[in-house]
């Protein structure tokens, strides 16, 4: 073999810090306001639904925050995670450009989520809280929480959004396989799920919808707190362990990536991967570019507008400043459940404001093409979320070689698809269409 394709770290390489961009900020970012009064939230009133070690956490200005033992043993059963070259892919492309992927679907629930779901799991458990509730789109981040609650003896309850609960059984069967408890959002169990469903019985619901019944639940159950995926400071904080693992990996390589590439939902595996390498922008001077790749049909980033707003339809939570589409636009249901959220990060958001990173939007009949051909190059079948991605890249790469120029371009792959197959069927059956954007 002509040249190495993994780049390994081995267990005692596993980074012992994640790393908070809150700290190396340019310009602070706007922080959450209370709806009423329009203040900056206090503590209180997040502890209200999260736990406090959390809660200062997700407030925290400190650059480097130590990985609590217990967390990384967990993170141990799938990390370090691998970094490859796609040469097949870029042989098949004819580009002169060399491709790498950082690959999150290694972790047991098949995504990047499991490095948020392990740590928020351990910390509700040390501050003593019994039970989580959360909300789930596709199922995802419902089985990812699934898994770490089950690893810490925490009980989970799951509002998953009811056309996806029906639809795609899989993910519903793997929470229930980790002992959570799954309810169809709108569900009878909340008075807003009630007065959805009386409002319109044969409601599909939305993730929103489902946020605000996990959070009434969080409320008026004692011993509860709430769990969010995505979004938040601290889950972005989380996942910045991908971007540390990647920069040792890319010395591994003796490459210096020129363009950073990760698909855009909530924005958290994006932040993971990226949020590392934009410090080494802003105090480094490193001259990357950095994108992030969002669905035509959700383009928060890309045709959204950057102000103060909900993150669930009952407005319960707190104002946060991003790039949305309002807290009340209802995506059309594309086959990437997990890019279908009004708004994006605070930090993301920020980073797009500054001008460190740029933003672009494709439609998923290119999607699925691209992931098609990454799995045909490559072998591995990508979840549709990652394929975003990929289909950003393959321009990328075709531009080098048009252009002739050799560029390396890192990516991060979120996610496997192996519980998408429905998608994919959709795909390969030809009955898959564009959906227009609602922005
Ligand atoms: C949930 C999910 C996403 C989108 O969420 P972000 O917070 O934007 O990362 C992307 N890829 C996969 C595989 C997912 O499960």
């Amino acid at each position: 073999m002509s040249q190495p394709l993994q780049f390994l770290l081995g267990a005692a390489e596993m980074p012992t810090h994640w790393y908070n961009l809150l700290a190396d900020f340019p310009e602070p970012l706007p922080p959450p306001l209370h709806p009423g009064t329009r203040e900056p939230v206090t503590p209180d009133l997040m502890t209200a639904i999260f736990p406090e070690n959390l809660v200062a956490q997700e407030m925290s200005g400190e650059r480097s925050i130590e990985i609590p033992p217990e967390v990384r043993d967990v993170y141990a059963l799938y990390r370090p995670t691998p970094l490859l070259r796609a040469v097949r892919l870029e042989k098949a492309l004819k580009t002169p450009a060399h491709i790498y992927y950082k690959y999150e679907g290694v972790s047991p629930a098949g995504s990047h989520k499991p490095n948020t779901a392990i740590p928020q799991a351990y910390y509700n458990k040390v501050a003593g809280t019994k039970r989580l509730a959360t909300e789930t789109g596709a199922g995802q981040w419902g089985s990812s929480l699934a898994m770490a609650c089950s690893v810490f003896g925490l009980e989970c309850t799951v509002y998953m959004v009811k056309v996806s609960f029906h639809q795609k059984p899989y993910r519903k069967l793997l929470m229930q396989a980790y002992g959570a408890t799954v309810h169809a959002s709108p569900s009878e169990h909340t008075e807003f799920g009630r007065k959805m469903l009386a409002a319109d019985p044969k409601s599909n619901g939305s993730l929103g919808l489902a946020i605000s019944e996990a959070i009434e639940d969080t409320v008026k159950t004692p011993g509860t707190k709430y769990a969010l995926g995505s979004v938040l400071n601290h889950v972005c904080l989380h996942q910045s362990i991908i971007g540390q693992e990647s920069i040792r990996q890319m010395e591994m390589a003796g490459e210096e990536p020129d363009v950073i590439l990760g698909c855009a939902g909530g924005g958290s595996n994006f932040a993971g991967l990226t949020f590392p390498f934009v410090r080494r922008k802003l105090v480094e001077k490193k001259k990357y570019r950095i994108v992030a790749v969002e669905p035509s049909s959700c383009p928060s980033l890309t045709k959204g507008e950057l102000k103060y707003d909900f993150g669930d339809v009952a407005e319960t939570t707190p104002l946060l400043k991003m790039y949305t589409l309002g807290h009340t636009f209802m995506p059309p249901s594309i086959h990437a459940g997990g890019l279908r959220y009004h708004g994006m990060a605070p930090m993301v958001s920020h980073c797009l404001k500054l001008g460190l990173i740029e933003a672009v939007a494709y439609p998923q009949l290119k999607v699925f093409e691209a992931g098609v051909l990454f799995a045909r190059t490559e072998g591995l079948l990508p979840a549709p979320e990652s394929s975003h991605a990929i289909a950003a890249v393959v321009d990328e790469a075709i531009r080098c070689r048009e252009e002739g120029r050799t560029r390396v371009i890192l990516f991060n792959l979120s996610g496997n698809g192996l519980l998408d197959l429905a998608a994919y069927e959709t795909y390969l059956g030809g009955h898959m269409k564009d959906v227009g954007n609602g922005a």
